[in-house]
């Protein structure tokens, strides 16, 4: 199916301008945005700018063509400089993939242009108050109206929420789960920002209810009923693989910023950086980094061989690389002591943020059953 646009974003920029953006532009900021419990809209822009926000996209759409596998070093290096701005990549990845991969030719054309700048920001609408691993159940309802759908329902915990332009909402039809294209600003829709959550404090949550919210068929995302084996399971996959590759990120971070502490931190046995004990934490670091990013490679190249079995790859990236950034997060707030309990080091954000990595895209114990269910399956082959 021919995508029916011109190319409007920006080429995405090269691994080296990408590195001094993250170094110059999100590293000294993001306590500041963590405190302040937001991103601003000059850096939306500024990504635009740089191509960050749908690479994957062909060029006329918009994209610059990128792998996946190049699309998860990128999602690494943002997400060593800040997860609150990996959590809107990663949301705004899922839902522009969705609507690539599944949307109309009249989807495309009216959402791609502004989704590929990021003028447009998507938020991944799954979660609600009474069901979040068990996602094929949500409670939300649309209906048939005329032509359209009515939705009714309350979704809750959506990254970027606050900021989004579109919103893929989950809700059941009468055939089962359905995927849904609703303008934030359709009557109806109304957004609550959710504050003081304890890690990824940027990513402007929101809980969104949905009143009697009219939308055209030109909202659904194929045929009714359809979207749980299709939508839902590729664009969690793609999410899976976001936080995976952010969560290497986390670990060099905490790698980088424990090197440096250690090095210029004497104690009553010496230089910090002398002593086994600390070293032996340093190594877990190195190992840790180089172990999850492997797996995200793997991952990654899986995807750019359209291999099914990316999806498992997938699962056991995300959850080594998740325990590893929440294991180095955990010994970088131990390494500075009292200084990493507070915002003038990036410890203690860095042990905040990855924990929330354990509970989305299918948390820890979800991955722990998962894993191990395929290994019984593959024995039993
Ligand atoms: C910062 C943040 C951002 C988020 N952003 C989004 C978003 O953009 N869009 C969206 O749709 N959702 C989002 N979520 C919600 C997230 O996807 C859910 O929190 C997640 O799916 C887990 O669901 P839950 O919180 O309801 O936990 P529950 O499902 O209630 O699970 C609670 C605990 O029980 C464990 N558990 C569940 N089932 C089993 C089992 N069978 N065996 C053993 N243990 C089990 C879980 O692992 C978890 O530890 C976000 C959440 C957070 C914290």
């Amino acid at each position: 199916m021919t995508v029916p646009l011109t190319a409007t974003g920006a080429t995405l920029a090269s691994p080296e301008e990408v590195r001094a953006f993250v170094d110059t532009e999100i590293v000294p900021y993001a306590d500041t945005w963590d405190q302040d419990e937001r991103l601003p809209a000059p850096l939306m822009a500024r990504m635009g700018e740089l191509g960050l926000w749908a690479p994957f996209l062909p060029p006329a759409a918009g994209g610059s063509g990128t792998s996946w596998s190049a699309l998860g070093r990128l999602h690494e290096e943002i997400g060593r400089g800040c997860s609150s701005v990996r959590s809107f990549l990663t949301v705004h990845t899922m839902v522009t993939w969705t609507v690539q991969r599944w949307g109309s030719d009249a989807q495309r054309g009216r959402w791609l242009p502004g989704l590929a700048t990021g003028e447009i920001l998507g938020a991944f609408c799954l979660t609600e108050p009474g069901s979040g691993s068990d996602a094929a159940a949500p409670g939300t309802v649309a209906t048939p109206a005329g032509s359209g759908w009515v939705i009714n329902g309350e979704k809750k915990w959506m990254t970027a929420g606050q900021a989004a332009g579109l919103l893929l909402v989950f809700g059941q039809t009468e055939t089962g789960m359905s995927a849904f294209l609703v303008d934030a600003r359709a009557p109806g829709v109304e957004i609550t920002p959710i504050r003081g959550v304890m890690g990824t404090r940027a990513g402007m949550l929101a809980s969104i209810a949905l009143r009697d919210v009219r939308v055209g068929p030109d909202a659904l995302i194929g045929p009714p009923g359809w979207a749980a084996g299709t939508v839902m399971t590729g664009a969690l996959d793609l999410g899976r693989y976001s936080v995976a590759c952010g969560c290497v990120g986390i670990v060099q971070a905490c790698l980088d910023a424990c090197v440096a502490y250690t090095s210029g931190r004497r104690v009553r046995d010496g230089q910090l950086s002398e002593l086994q004990l600390i070293r032996r934490k340093i190594s877990d670091m190195v190992v840790g980094v180089r172990a999850a990013r492997l797996l995200c490679a793997e991952a990654g190249r899986l995807k750019d061989a359209d291999d099914p079995a990316t999806i498992m790859a997938t699962w056991v990236a995300k959850y080594h690389a998740s325990t590893a950034a929440t294991a180095a997060a955990s010994d970088a707030v131990q390494i500075h002591g009292a200084n990493g309990f507070t915002a003038d080091h990036p410890a203690a954000r860095l042990f905040r943020d990855s924990k929330v990595a354990e509970v989305i895209e299918g948390s820890t114990e979800l991955q722990q059953i998962t894993i191990a269910g395929e290994a019984y399956r593959e024995v039993a082959r």
